[in-house]
C-alpha cells in the first residue's frame, strides 16, 4: 500500500471520527462538508518522503519542508512591484554604476581567472539579479546573467577551482565562491543545465584535496563556511556522491565554531571595544563573532550541520545563538539588532543599527531555518524582518539605499556619526554609489523571500509558509501539477484567500501556517467556516480532494499589541500583526552629488551619472521627539487603527501611500534631542515624565517611514 493510500485512508478515518464527534454538539467548528479534514499541528510530520522535489537523502535528517525551484512562485500585488521596482532601480542598473560589475578586466569574465575586478560583489548581485530574471520572466535579465554565469561554467581550471583567483593573505579564498554556488544552484533549478552539476562536483573534489591548513583559513570565509556545507548538502541531495559527506564534516571542522560559549576572548572574532574602556563582558564570550552579517549568516551554521549529526544539540546551538545576540543587543522592535558594523558592549540602544547586508542575509537565515526544522518561528521572523525593517533600508524608488537602519533615527545625512555607530563616515545616506556590500547583497532579499513563500511538505502537500499575494504551481498528491492563487493585502490586511485551479480532482494536503502572534484565526472552504478560534499552533492542515475552483480563506485577526523593552529603559513599541508601528516624521528630501557623499570603499564606473543617480539626505520636518500615552490596563484602548485605500501603484511603503495608520496620544519631552553624535539622544538619559501637553500622533508602518522613532520612552505620568 503506497503511503499516499495511508494518509489518505487515514484522513478519511479522521473524517468520519470528527463527524461522529461532531453529532449533536451545537458549536462544531468542522463544517458540514465531510470532504473536509482540518486538523491543526505544530510540525508537518516529515516521516514521508516527498515523490516530486528533492529532499533530503539519507543519512541526512529528512527534510521538514522542501523548497520549489526558482519559478514556480510568482509574485503578484506589492511583492510583484517590489521586484519591478528593483529592476528600474538600483538592482537593475547596478551594471552601470559599480566598479565592481564593469565587465572590462573584471576576472568572473576572464579565462584565467585574473582581473582587477574578482571579490564577493558580482556573486552578491547575481544572486539576486538573476533570481529576479527567472521569477518574473525576464529575457534581457537571463540574457545578462547568462554573460556572467557562462563565464563561470567555462572557468573551471584543471585542479577544479574555478573562477577569480583569489586569495585571503597568504591561502586561497573560498569566500566569493560560496555565494557563486548559491547563483549556480538557482541557474540550475531553472534550467537543469547539467553542467552546474559537473562543475560544482568538480570544484567540491578540489576543496576535499586542499589540505587543512590552506582551508577556510582568514576571517570572512572561516566564519560563513555555514554557506559552503549548504551547497555540499544540496550537492549531495542531488548525486549521492558519498565525498560530498566527507567534505562536509570538513567544512565543519574548519569552520568558526558557532556552538562554542565561554570562548577565550582572544577567540572572540573582530572583536574591537567595549564602551567608556569597561571590561568586557562574560556573556560576550558566548558569541565567537559579532559583526552583523557574519551573524545574520553564521548563527544557523550548527542548525545545518545537525542535518548530518541528528544531534539535537547542533539544533539548539542555533537557537541560543539567535537568542543570545538578541537578549544584548536585540530588545528593540523590527526583528533585527543594534550591530552598526559589529555589537559592541554598551552599545544597544534603539538608535543602534544593523547593516541592509544583515538584515537580507537573516532573511536568508530564516528561510534556511524553516526547510531544515519546519518551525513556523523562523517564519514569523522572516517576515518581521521583512516587512518592517529591511523596507526602511531602501528608497521607494529603490534608486538607493544605506549602510545602516536603526529602529529609531530622526535624521539621514552625509555626517560622521561615530562612534555613536561604530563605522567613522557616512553610513546613513541613501547613496546607490555606496555601502559597497550592500549594494550588491540587498539584490537577494525579496526573490528569496518570494522563492520561500511556498514549499512543498514531505507528505506530498504544499504548505502556505509566509504570506504575500502570489501565484504557485506544485506538484501534489497523486503528481497532478495544480496551481494556487493567493489574493492578499497581507501583511496590510487579516484576509488572505487561496484559489485552487487543477485539471483533476486531486486529494493533498493544504498546509497554513498560523502565526504565533494570531489570536482566533479562522478558515473557511468555499464558503463554509470548517474551523476557528485558533491559537498558538503552527499550521492548520485542510485535507481534501480538491477540485478546480475550491477556495480557501484564512483570517488572521490583528490586534494591536504593545510590548515594553524592559532592558531598553522600558521602551514601548506598538505592532499589530506583523507590523511594527513608528512615529511618522514628516520628511524633506535634499539631493546630493553621489560622488561626493560616498563611503571610503567605493567605487564607481567612470562616466556613472551622479545626475542620474543621486543620493538624498533626509531630514525632519516635524517634531519627533515624542513618548506616547498608553493606557496600561488596556493599552490597545489608547490607539485607534485608520484603514485607508489600498494605494494605486500596488506600493505601500511610503508615507504618502501607506493604507493602514494608527492614530495614538503623546507628550513631547523636549530634552530628548539628537546628541553631540548627531543621532537620536539614548534612551537612558532621558526623564521619566514630562509637562508637555497631550496630543494625537500619527503612527505608520516602519517600512514606510525612511525616519522614525519605533521604541518610545517610558512615560511614568502618561495617564494624566
Ligand atoms: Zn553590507
Amino acid at each position: 500500500m503506497s503511503q499516499n493510500l495511508l494518509v489518505m485512508l487515514k484522513n478519511r478515518f479522521k473524517s468520519i471520527l470528527a463527524l461522529v464527534i461532531c453529532a449533536g454538539l451545537i458549536s462544531c467548528t468542522t463544517g458540514n462538508d465531510s470532504n473536509n479534514s482540518v486538523t491543526l499541528v505544530d510540525r508537518i510530520p516529515t516521516e514521508y518522503t516527498n515523490q516530486f522535489y528533492v529532499s533530503n537523502r539519507a543519512p541526512l535528517a529528512p527534510s521538514a519542508l522542501i523548497k520549489l525551484p526558482v519559478g514556480s512562485v510568482k509574485p503578484e500585488g506589492f511583492l510583484k512591484e517590489y521586484l519591478i521596482r528593483q529592476k528600474n532601480g538600483l538592482t537593475g542598473n547596478l551594471g552601470e554604476i559599480s566598479a565592481w560589475l564593469q565587465k572590462d578586466n573584471n576576472a568572473w569574465l576572464s579565462k584565467d581567472g585574473t582581473g582587477e575586478w574578482g571579490w564577493e560583489e558580482v556573486p552578491y548581485w547575481l544572486k539576486g539579479y538573476a533570481n529576479i530574471g527567472y521569477i518574473m520572466n525576464d529575457q534581457p535579465m537571463i540574457d545578462e546573467s547568462m554573460i556572467w554565469l557562462e563565464a563561470v561554467l567555462t572557468s573551471q581550471r584543471e585542479n577544479g577551482d574555478f573562477g577569480p583567483k583569489l586569495m585571503d593573505g597568504d591561502h586561497p579564498d573560498f569566500w566569493a565562491k560560496m555565494i557563486m554556488l548559491y547563483c549556480l544552484q538557482s541557474y540550475y533549478e531553472y534550467s537543469q543545465d547539467e553542467r552546474v552539476i559537473a562543475l560544482i562536483t568538480n570544484y567540491f573534489k578540489y576543496e576535499l584535496t586542499v589540505p587543512d591548513d590552506e582551508f577556510l583559513e582568514g576571517y570572512w570565509q572561516r566564519l560563513r563556511g555555514g554557506d559552503n556545507l549548504h551547497s555540499v548538502l544540496w550537492l549531495y541531495n542531488r548525486t549521492g556522491d558519498d565525498f560530498l559527506l566527507e567534505l562536509a564534516e570538513k567544512i565543519h571542522q574548519n569552520t568558526s565554531d558557532w556552538a562554542g560559549r565561554d570562548l577565550p576572548i582572544d577567540q572572540v572574532r573582530n572583536y574591537y571595544e567595549v564602551r567608556d574602556g569597561g571590561e568586557v563582558p562574560d556573556w560576550y564570550r558566548d558569541q565567537v563573532d559579532w559583526h552583523n552579517v557574519n551573524h545574520a549568516q553564521a548563527f544557523r551554521e550548527p542548525a545545518q550541520y545537525y542535518l548530518l549529526t541528528k544531534n539535537e544539540k547542533d539544533l539548539q546551538a542555533t537557537y541560543e545563538n539567535f537568542r543570545i545576540i538578541r537578549e544584548h543587543f536585540g530588545q528593540v522592535p523590527g526583528g533585527m539588532f543594534g550591530s552598526d558594523e559589529n555589537a559592541r558592549p554598551g552599545y544597544a540602544d534603539p538608535r543602534q543599527g544593523v547593516e541592509t547586508c544583515g538584515m537580507v542575509e537573516q532573511m536568508n537565515s530564516d528561510e534556511h531555518l524553516l526547510r531544515i526544522t519546519g518551525d513556523p518561528f523562523w517564519a514569523d521572523h522572516a517576515e518581521e524582518v521583512a516587512f518592517n525593517t529591511y523596507p526602511a533600508a531602501v528608497m521607494p524608488d529603490f534608486k538607493s539605499l544605506h549602510y545602516i537602519t536603526s529602529p529609531n533615527m530622526a535624521v539621514l545625512d552625509a555626517e560622521n556619526h561615530s562612534p555613536g555607530i561604530a563605522n567613522s563616515g557616512p553610513f546613513l545616506m541613501m547613496n546607490p554609489f555606496s555601502s559597497r556590500c550592500c549594494q550588491h547583497n540587498h539584490a537577494q532579499g525579496w526573490p528569496y523571500f518570494i522563492e520561500n513563500l511556498w514549499m512543498a511538505t514531505p507528505d506530498n502537500g504544499v504548505v502556505a509558509a509566509m504570506y504575500g499575494a502570489s501565484k504557485v504551481s506544485v506538484k501534489v498528491g497523486d503528481g497532478t501539477e495544480v496551481n494556487i492563487e493567493e489574493t492578499t493585502h497581507y501583511p496590510f490586511d487579516e484576509e488572505i484567500k487561496f484559489t485552487l485551479n487543477t485539471e483533476k480532482a486531486v486529494e493533498f494536503p493544504l498546509y497554513l501556517r498560523i502565526p504565533a502572534w494570531a489570536k482566533g484565526a479562522s478558515i473557511t472552504v468555499n464558503g463554509e467556516v470548517v474551523k476557528d478560534n485558533i491559537s498558538g499552533i503552527g499550521y492548520a492542515k485542510i485535507s481534501r480532494t480538491w477540485i478546480n475552483g475550491d477556495q480557501v480563506s484564512l483570517t488572521l485577526p490583528m490586534e494591536i499589541q504593545t510590548k515594553i523593552w524592559e532592558k531598553n529603559s522600558n521602551s514601548l513599541s506598538v505592532s499589530r500583526g506583523p507590523l511594527t508601528y513608528s512615529l511618522k516624521i514628516r520628511e524633506k528630501y535634499f539631493k546630493k552629488d553621489s560622488d561626493q557623499t560616498a563611503i571610503w570603499d567605493s567605487k564607481w564606473q567612470k562616466g556613472a551619472d551622479t545626475k542620474k543617480w543621486p543620493s538624498w539626505e533626509i531630514h525632519p520636518v516635524t517634531d519627533w521627539n515624542y513618548s506616547l500615552v498608553v493606557d496600561e490596563n488596556d493599552p490597545a484602548s489608547s490607539f485607534e487603527v485608520m484603514k485607508g485605500h489600498w494605494p494605486k501603484s500596488e506600493f505601500p511603503f511610503s508615507l504618502e501611500e501607506v493604507p493602514i495608520k494608527i492614530v495614538a496620544k503623546a507628550r513631547q519631552i523636549p530634552e530628548w534631542q539628537l546628541d553631540q553624535y548627531g543621532l537620536v539622544g539614548e534612551l537612558k538619559d532621558l526623564p521619566k515624565t514630562s509637562d508637555q501637553p497631550v496630543v494625537d500622533v500619527t503612527l505608520v508602518p516602519m517600512g514606510a517611514a525612511r525616519l522614525r522613532i519605533t521604541a518610545f520612552p517610558e512615560l511614568l505620568n502618561s495617564n494624566n
